[in-house]
């Protein structure tokens, strides 16, 4: 499993973060999941502004 060294906001400093499994079907095409998470407090970061510009949408539509 791949990870890498972010900063983490709840740590506070530099942990390694890595790739939960998807369930978001991010892979499904051969794409990467942009989501990751702190192995030390489990935090969840993601990566790609793609992703979160389509999770914004589907809250308005939502709402
Ligand atoms: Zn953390
Ligand atoms: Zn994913």
């Amino acid at each position: 499993m791949d990870s890498q060294l972010w900063h983490c906001s709840d740590c506070g400093d530099e942990r390694a973060f890595v790739q939960p499994e998807c369930s978001d079907d991010h892979t499904g095409d051969g794409g990467s999941c942009p989501e990751w998470a702190c192995v030390d407090c489990g935090a969840a970061l993601v990566s790609g502004v793609l992703v979160v510009a389509a999770e914004e949408s589907g809250l308005r539509r939502a709402a």
